[in-house]
């Protein structure tokens, strides 16, 4: 099938789209072109040197394949950097555009992100469904969206990939900035904190001005903070930044992939300062939950999947919200080739494709069994309220594993292996990822384990 560039680069952003973050995408991606493929080459124009470096450093395998997937004789891309002022006179999507249909461009405008605020306008709190997985971090974020800086602060919210935590910390600024229009919001990725602050830094420019721009503000949002732990420089300016906002009663809200308390490497004195408010985990949908966020993306869109292929899809798709939409999107893009909804058994068959290359899916029982075979303890060995070694150990994997490939929330997996507390599964996750830094042995052991677990 012939493409042209743009195509084809238009065919590799929508399937980055689904592969990156919402955020990474609208900040990195949105802006981006392509100029050509010279020899296999794909050189791709990007707006400034941070989108380059972004591009290259973290982007480049996934760009990459998303290439190849629609152009295999694609080998390599390399990013060059045009100011948008000099792209625009000369981009030829311009002619194309009228013949986009109605729907195309409304997709196209939900990317439309606040360039004053960073915030995605698309997602509020009237998009974002409710279910026992997510109904505390909703109810403390709607609360303190209402009486913002003085009653939850700073407001921390952790969980696993694609669960809503970016959702939700959009609502909140978007709720805020709606009921003040004249507060000043600003929401970004640690990520983006920490490159602002090298690229200040590099170029020798004065830090006041990167200092008050986060100073001066009502309300600062800071997804994935866990990015931070580590960098020893930004950590120390953060520190900073924190203390002059929160001494100033402005609300600080983060996001996280885990509670502070199990960030590596993060400095103790921000680790005090993040748990000092509220922190709420957001864990995995319930099948009721998926089913509804499931309607509530299909309504009033064309060909709208028939409910049992809703309620199929809902419970092939457990772990995460962003690939359930992920799924949604190719049926409704497969139900848009045909010009009807799909049938049951075409869209069960999508979806068991969809699953197959999704990750591998594993229970919990397979990752119990697995453990207690490998150690040799028996059926029951693992729920033993003993702290023998022998015991001990091999439970603190399992609950490494319940939550590096099972996704479990921390009180879930406590409640799995014998009725502990959920600090147990935190410290026993915390500690085994630890090891894995050093402890070569216990790599292999897991990777050995994983082999059973994943065998068939
Ligand atoms: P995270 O930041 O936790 O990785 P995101 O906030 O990016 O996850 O969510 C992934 C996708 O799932 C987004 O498109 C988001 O709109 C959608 N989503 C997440 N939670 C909900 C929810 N409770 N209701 C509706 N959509 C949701
Ligand atoms: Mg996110």
């Amino acid at each position: 099938m012939y493409m042209n560039h743009e195509e084809l680069w238009r065919s590799a952003l929508g399937e980055l789209e689904f592969e990156v973050s919402r955020a990474n995408f609208a900040t990195w991606f949105k802006d981006t072109t392509i100029r050509g493929v010279e020899d296999g080459v794909a050189v791709v124009v990007v707006p400034n040197a941070f989108a380059k470096e972004w591009l290259e450093k973290k982007f480049h395998k996934q760009i990459i394949k998303s290439l190849r997937s629609n152009a295999p004789d694609v080998r390599n891309a390399t990013y060059i950097v045009q100011p948008p002022s000099d792209t625009a006179p000369q981009n030829p999507k311009k002619k194309s555009q009228q013949s986009e249909t109605i729907e195309e461009q409304l997709e196209f405008k939900e990317f439309s992100v606040d360039r004053e605020t960073n915030l995605n306008p698309k997602y509020t709190f009237e998009s974002f469904i409710i279910g026992s997985f997510n109904e505390f971090a909703h109810a403390a974020a709607v609360s303190l969206s209402k009486n913002a800086g003085s009653l939850y602060n700073p407001f921390f919210v952790y969980g696993g990939v694609g669960l809503g935590k970016t959702h939700l910390l959009h609502a909140i600024g978007n709720q805020i900035k709606f009921d003040h229009p004249n507060y000043k919001v600003l929401y970004l990725t640690s990520e983006r904190f920490v490159n602002e602050l090298i690229s200040v830094l590099q170029n020798r420019e004065p830090l006041n001005a990167f200092k008050d721009k986060y100073r001066n503000v009502d309300v600062l949002i800071i997804d994935d903070i866990q990015f931070i732990a580590g960098k020893v420089k930004s950590e120390e300016e953060f520190f900073h930044t924190f203390n002059s906002l929160y001494e100033r009663g402005k609300q600080i809200v983060f996001s996280s992939d885990k509670p502070p308390a199990a960030i590596q490497n993060l400095e103790e004195r921000l680790r005090s300062r993040f748990e000092a408010g509220l922190t709420a985990d957001i864990s995995e949908p319930e099948y009721e939950a998926r089913l509804a966020i499931l309607k509530s993306k299909v309504n009033g869109r064309e060909f709208a999947p028939l409910s049992d292929v809703l309620e199929y899809t809902a419970s092939r798709i457990q772990k995460n919200i962003r690939e359930l939409e992920g799924a949604l999107n190719i049926i409704l893009a497969k139900s848009k080739l045909k010009g009807r909804p799909l049938t049951f058994d075409e869209a069960k068959q999508s979806l068991d494709q969809i699953t197959m290359r999704l990750k591998r899916v594993v229970t919990t029982s397979q990752i119990i069994k697995a453990v207690s075979e490998f150690y040799d303890l028996g059926e029951s060995g693992l729920f033993e309220r003993s702290r023998r070694r022998e015991i001990v150990r091999p439970r603190q994997i399992a609950m490494y594993l319940l939550r590096e490939d099972f996704h479990g929330s921390y009180p879930f997996i406590g409640q799995k292996l014998g009725g502990r507390d959920h600090t147990t599964a935190l410290h026993a996750y915390g500690k085994i990822s630890r090891e894995l830094k050093q402890n070569l042995k216990l790599v292999e052991e897991v990777k050995l384990i994983r082999g059973k677990i994943y065998e068939n």
